[in-house]
């Protein structure tokens, strides 16, 4: 498809526009490129570089794949997003490393759900051993071994900024031009033109892969209005080193299925430091990183509505999951979180860490539920990415395929 555009006022005419540098917008660019070199790409990125948001601030944990139902497209795309990234990482020199992990029960009940996890694992081809006390102390001496648990070998850490900082250089090398300081506030879909940073921009077709943004961009096609997506905020605790021999990998407690979040964990990092977290503790704003920054009025507010309508509607234990998130901002309750998985921690090896992040999560408004699996939405010359939680970043080439894949489909009914 080649775009020639409508008006002499429009900056250059694109075959594809990419809203957001993120891992998303810049794995599409990836497989447009590879799929024809010499196809013409503009990604628009607001933030002055790549990873500002959150596939530059997460926890750099490629997932096996071990925590999602055969028929998800998490499922789907999680095992082999996480080869191809290693793939990557092997051929262009990131840090990664094929650390593991293991999953600990801590209560009778995750005993249940332990072993739907080991039924995910064997539906979707991943390889997970079982675990008895004495096997999660072999691999971990210092984890709470209560009576059973999971070992998943092909659980990676990756340097997440890393990825997309290659992948920008990459990109441009292939004569992808991303402007930064561009963020898209306007779009004409007759003619088929953005407005970013005072200039006008033409497509061909658009993607939309603007993170915490993406309902927003939505709205400028009339897509995705039954949704709104949610911020939640992830803290992190940084281990005291002299201690970070409590964690030789990954130590994970066993996650409550119907909820998108994996609960407070231990990770070993790229750079040897141990990571203690992240919360996902509801956020007043979408970029409020700090106590107090990127709020804004209008919006907190309208987070709070929908707050409100989840806690009253109360689905999926939203009222447990908000007090207890909430419970986390206090050092004591984020300490007991950790010590249920590593009980030898102490409040003195917990040292703050300036490490966030912000989930953005899709809220369907008219049932009150989190959703819990990548959403896309299609009009004719456009596609957007609504729910890109975690494991997109895992995911992101075997994701990125799929969704132009998805384009192609459409495009050539
Ligand atoms: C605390 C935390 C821990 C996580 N841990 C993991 C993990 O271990 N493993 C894993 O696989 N996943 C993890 N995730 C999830 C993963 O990081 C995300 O799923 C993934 O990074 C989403 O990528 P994205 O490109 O959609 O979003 P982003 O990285 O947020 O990129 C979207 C981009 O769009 C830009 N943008 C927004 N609006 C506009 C606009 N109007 N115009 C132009 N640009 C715009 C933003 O500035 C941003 O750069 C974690 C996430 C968090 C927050």
């Amino acid at each position: 498809m080649r775009y020639t555009g409508h008006g002499s006022e429009i900056l250059g005419n694109f075959d594809y526009l990419i809203v957001g540098a993120g891992i998303v917008g810049l794995t599409v660019a990836w497989e447009l490129k590879r799929r024809d070199p010499a196809t013409r790409i503009l990604i628009l990125e607001k933030e002055p570089d790549v990873g500002y948001h959150a596939s530059g601030r997460n926890s750099g944990v490629l997932h096996s794949g071990i925590y999602y139902a055969a028929d998800t497209l998490k499922a789907k795309y999680c095992a082999t997003g996480a080869r191809r990234m290693r793939e990557f990482a092997a051929e262009h020199g990131i840090h990664c490393e094929r650390s593991g992990k293991v999953i600990i029960a801590t209560c009778q009940q995750d005993l249940i759900t332990l072993e739907r996890l080991l039924k995910n694992a064997r539906d979707n081809g991943i390889r997970a051993e079982k675990l008895d006390a004495g096997g999660i102390r072999q691999i971990e001496p210092h984890a709470y071994a209560y009576e059973a648990g999971i070992y998943s070998p092909d659980t990676a850490v990756i340097d997440s900024p890393g990825v997309v900082a290659k992948l920008r250089d990459l990109l441009r090398g292939q004569g992808v031009i991303i402007h930064f300081h561009a963020g898209v506030n306007a779009v004409d879909t007759m003619r088929r033109t953005v407005d970013a940073n005072q200039h006008r921009y033409g497509y061909g077709y658009l993607f939309n892969c603007a993170g915490a943004n993406a309902d927003r961009v939505a709205r400028f096609f009339n897509v995705g209005k039954q949704y709104a997506l949610l911020p939640f905020k992830g803290l992190y605790y940084k281990l005291r080193p002299a201690r970070a021999h409590l964690v030789k990998s990954n130590i994970y407690p066993v996650p409550d299925i119907n909820l998108p979040f994996l609960g407070v964990h231990l990770t070993r990092v790229i750079s040897g430091d141990v990571y203690v977290g992240p919360t996902a503790i509801p956020a007043w704003g979408r970029e409020n990183y700090g106590l107090l920054s990127g709020l804004h009025l209008g919006e907190s507010m309208s987070i709070a509505w929908h707050l409100t309508q989840m806690y009253a509607a109360n689905h999926q234990h939203f009222r447990e999951l908000v007090q207890a998130e909430m419970a986390k901002y206090s050092k004591a309750n984020f300490l007991a979180a950790a010590r249920k998985l590593v009980p030898e921690v102490c409040a003195d090896d917990l040292l703050p860490s300036n490490k966030v992040g912000i989930r953005p999560q899709l809220v369907h408004l008219k049932e009150k539920r989190l959703e819990m699996d990548f959403v896309l939405e299609q009009t004719a010359d456009s596609l957007h990415v609504l729910n890109s939680i975690s494991p997109a970043f895992t995911s992101s080439f075997a994701f990125a395929e799929a969704i132009v894949d998805q384009h192609v489909q459409k495009t050539a009914v």
